[in-house]
């Protein structure tokens, strides 16, 4: 079992690679975070997230219950249960972390098996207009994220590997790749 630690800005297409990975590699899965934030329609509880309140968050923290934890955007919490790890042990599978950068570089600390990938988009306007083209936020949502994702790729370098999504087939291929290639190696 190897962490594929899948990091870069919010409308960089990380969900998109991730689904693609999913449907073509039967021997990776998703790691459900939990979250504080309010389920975006469609978005079922235990699947997309575990949808938490602010003290049961608090509570899985004093616990130790999260392997990472950070508050993005300001105001939510977001973390990965321990758990996850335990649940891809036993299904045999490669458990895809798709986090935010402070939680990537609290789980490049520890010593778990991993692969990081830093996700740049193709070009700034191509990230402002998939951020926009969710239609999910406001215009004030939308200029925070902006800012987080100017923050978040001047720190790509620090990751093992940076890809450039302009093609979601070619990029899930590669980080596929880059997970066998480790597969092979350690
Ligand atoms: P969204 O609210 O759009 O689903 O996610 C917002 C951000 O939170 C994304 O950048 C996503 O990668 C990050 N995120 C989601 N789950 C986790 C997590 O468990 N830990 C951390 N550190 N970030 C997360």
């Amino acid at each position: 079992m190897t962490l594929l630690v899948l990091v870069g800005p919010a409308g960089v297409g990380k969900g998109t690679v991730v689904r693609r990975i999913l449907d073509s590699e039967p021997d990776f899965m998703l790691s459900v975070s939990a979250t504080t934030r309010d389920p975006r329609p469609g978005e079922v509880n235990g699947e997309h997230y575990h949808f938490v309140s602010k003290p049961e968050f608090e509570i899985m923290l004093e616990q130790g219950e999260l392997l990472e934890w950070a508050q993005v955007h300001g105001n939510h919490y977001y973390g990965t249960p321990r758990a996850e790890i335990d649940r891809a042990k036993t299904a045999q599978k490669h458990l895809i972390l798709e986090i935010d950068l402070q939680g990537a570089r609290q789980v490049a600390g520890k010593h778990v098996d991993q692969v990081q990938v830093f996700l740049l988009p193709p070009g700034w306007e191509e990230l402002e207009a998939r951020l926009r083209g969710r239609g999910t936020e406001t215009e004030e949502q939308i200029q925070t994220r902006l800012a987080t994702a100017r923050h978040e790729i001047a720190a790509a370098g620090e990751f093992q590997h940076q890809l450039v999504n302009d093609s979601v087939a070619q990029t899930a291929a590669e980080i596929v790749g880059l997970v066998r290639e480790h597969e092979r190696g350690s």
